[in-house]
């Protein structure tokens, strides 16, 4: 359970933190936490506040008094995610989950540290999802999926069953994944790029970037 005395950090204040900013608001809003406690991280500078919540340096957030300091990493870009998981890692700060009120968690599923799960987010039965994922506005993960750690979902992905998405994978919006067999899933490799509306109905390997309907990898 929160304390009054921790500090909720939502860090990246670009477009991403913006949008989970009120989310984290609604979740503890019940909870004793004032809205001081509630703050934006960033490394660039900006204004003093940003849609009323204070904006601190990483600096700042440290120094400034907490029984104890949360983090969530509202960032799109995964590789930079994973650097600041270590740094919040190394100093302290524990992982915070944010998801919106309205998402639809069905029975066993795994979900690792850090997630946001954004508006109107289902994640049917029986999914396992590591570290950090991010599934944006109306994306599901529907049965028996297997999603690694610094996954991230655009707006509208649609994860069908027996889906396996490796490590720092990134699915744009609207995309559709078609479903994969059981013990013969359907694999979108490690750092994968699906492009938005890609129908993908074969598995992706690791690094490739897929575009269309069928998808296909992107010739440049
Ligand atoms: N950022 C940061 N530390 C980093 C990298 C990025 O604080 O090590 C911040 C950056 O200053 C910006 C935000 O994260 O405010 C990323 O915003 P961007 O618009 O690039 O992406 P999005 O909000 O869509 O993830």
């Amino acid at each position: 359970m929160p304390t009054s005395q921790d500090l909720y950090a939502v860090y990246g204040a670009s477009g991403c933190g913006r949008g989970v900013m009120p989310l984290l608001r609604q979740q503890l809003a019940h909870s004793g936490v004032a809205s001081e406690q509630l703050v934006f991280v960033d490394d660039a500078p900006g204004p003093s506040h940003i849609n009323g919540q204070r904006l601190l340096t990483w600096a700042q957030f440290l120094a400034a008094p907490a029984a104890q300091r949360h983090a969530v990493l509202a960032i799109a870009n995964s590789t930079i995610r994973e650097q600041l998981a270590q740094k919040i890692s190394a100093a302290g700060v524990l992982p915070l989950t944010v998801q919106a009120a309205n998402v639809v968690q069905m029975d066993a599923v795994a979900l690792g540290e850090g997630a946001i799960l954004s508006p109107f987010v289902t994640l049917t039965s029986n999914i396992r999802i590591g570290r950090h994922f991010h599934a944006n506005l109306y994306s599901y993960v529907e049965h028996d999926c297997v999603v690694g750690d610094f996954v991230t979902f655009a707006p509208g992905v649609k994860c069908n069953g027996n889906i396996v998405i490796e490590d720092h994978a990134y699915i744009g919006t609207g995309a559709v994944i078609k479903q994969g067999q059981l013990g013969k899933p359907l694999m979108i490799g490690r750092g994968a790029v699906v492009g938005m509306g890609a129908v993908v109905t074969k598995s992706v390997p690791a690094g490739a970037t897929v575009v269309g309907n069928p998808a296909r990898p992107l010739q440049r």
